[in-house]
């Protein structure tokens, strides 16, 4: 399996970190893309992707610090695109739930970081939180700088995954909320998505799946995720995950 989004920096996982990231690995997690947030997780990023060959990179910053980016990160983040384990640049994009950036500085850094990914010829990985319009106007003004673009943990109607679809090299990633009771939109948008654009993710340690909420979430959790789908898709749970880790290689450009 292939856990597309994932956050192990996070100081949930300081008390045991590598004793996590062995587990996962041996139970079936085979690789493993960790979303910076800030410049000061983008090193950290960097650090995992390093010590465990099974760990990638998306470098970049998370609207919610859209506001502490300045120039000197955007050369620093630059810089982290050369890294031989970066495969993307994220998570960027808009969250207005929180509004923890003004939004007109949140908008120019996911255009700035648009036009880094563009530059430096990576992936981008989309976070949009009650953001839908401003997402896709910036998306579509900007799409001939957008080659492949990942937009995680999908919360949209089945509408919108449409018409996000028509884009092309865009493909979604879905988590542990298909799982959850009240989910009728995910589990829509779970049957709806094309195969081949269909990604999994934890965005661990947020978003466990049933039946272990309440816990930490972490990569071994995705199976549950990954049942759920294949049963509303009526596929076989190997056939599945075959799929999602070779859509998710093919999206990182990652060959092994
Ligand atoms: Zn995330």
């Amino acid at each position: 399996m292939f856990d597309a989004h994932a956050h192990y920096d996070d100081e949930q996982f300081d008390p045991d970190r590598d004793a996590i990231l062995q587990s996962v690995h041996k139970s079936g997690v085979k690789y493993i893309v960790n979303a910076a947030d800030s410049l000061g997780s983008c090193y950290k990023t960097l650090k995992l992707a390093e010590d465990y060959p099974f760990v990638y990179a998306a470098v970049g910053v998370h609207p919610h610090n859209a506001k502490d980016f300045s120039p000197a990160a955007l050369d620093d983040i630059s810089s982290f695109c050369s890294c031989d384990k970066t495969v993307a640049v994220g998570e960027i994009g808009l969250d207005y739930h929180y509004d923890l950036s003004p939004r007109d500085i949140q908008k120019k850094v996911f255009e700035t970081q648009i036009e880094l990914a563009d530059i430096k010829s990576l992936p981008i990985v989309i976070h949009e939180r009650d953001a839908l319009k401003d997402t896709l106007d910036i998306i579509k003004a900007n799409k001939h700088k957008i080659t492949t673009a990942l937009w995680h943990c999908f919360s949209q109607s089945q509408e919108v995954l449409a018409d996000v679809m028509r884009l092309d090299g865009f493909y979604i990633s879905l988590g542990g909320v298909v799982t959850f009771k009240n989910a009728v939109k995910a589990v829509g948008v779970a049957k709806a998505v094309p195969i081949d654009r269909l990604l999994l993710e934890t965005d661990c340690p947020y978003l466990t799946p049933v039946p272990h909420r309440g816990e930490r979430n972490d990569s071994s959790f995705i199976r549950h995720t990954a049942a759920k789908i294949a049963e509303l898709r009526g596929m076989d749970f190997d056939e599945l995950c075959a799929i999602t880790t070779e859509n998710a290689k093919r999206f990182y450009n990652i060959k092994d």
